[in-house]
């Protein structure tokens, strides 16, 4: 029982400790605080704290679910060409599910907002790299 906290502990640590990581990624950093740890238990455990709201999971058009360790509600900045999740710093507006639900007849829990776009750091990759060099 004990051994599950504490390993529960690592897979929650390794997903602060990156930005907004695909499980892959967490069960790559797992492996290097803690290589006894298998796959499939980093990925139960990633299951077992986003059911408990310990970390939030992220659904991202087109690819894998990612995590963020930060469970509060917060919307989200997706590049487009390197895929990185940025926090935006704007703050949530719970007021939109009130606003929307009447409209609608349904129960709203919660909502999500995924900007998209190309990052700054891709966009001065690319006008050093000159014109269609990515990749
Ligand atoms: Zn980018
Ligand atoms: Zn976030």
């Amino acid at each position: 029982m004990r051994r599950n906290t504490a390993q529960r502990q690592t897979v929650h640590r390794a997903v602060a400790l990156l930005d907004h990581p695909s499980a892959e990624a967490v069960y790559r950093q797992v492996k290097e605080m803690d290589p006894q740890i298998g796959l499939a238990t980093v990925y139960r455990n990633i299951n077992i704290l986003a059911e408990e709201g310990q970390i939030q999971r992220l659904i991202v058009p087109g690819q894998a679910e990612r995590y963020d360790a930060d469970a509060r509600d917060h919307y989200h900045y997706l590049c487009d060409t390197c895929g990185r999740i940025y926090d935006v710093k704007m703050p949530y507006r719970p007021e939109l599910n009130e606003e929307f639900a009447p409209g609608v007849g349904q129960n709203i829990r919660t909502h999500t907002i995924l900007f998209q776009g190309v990052c700054k750091e891709c966009r001065q990759k690319e006008d050093e790299d000159g014109s269609d060099s990515t990749l």
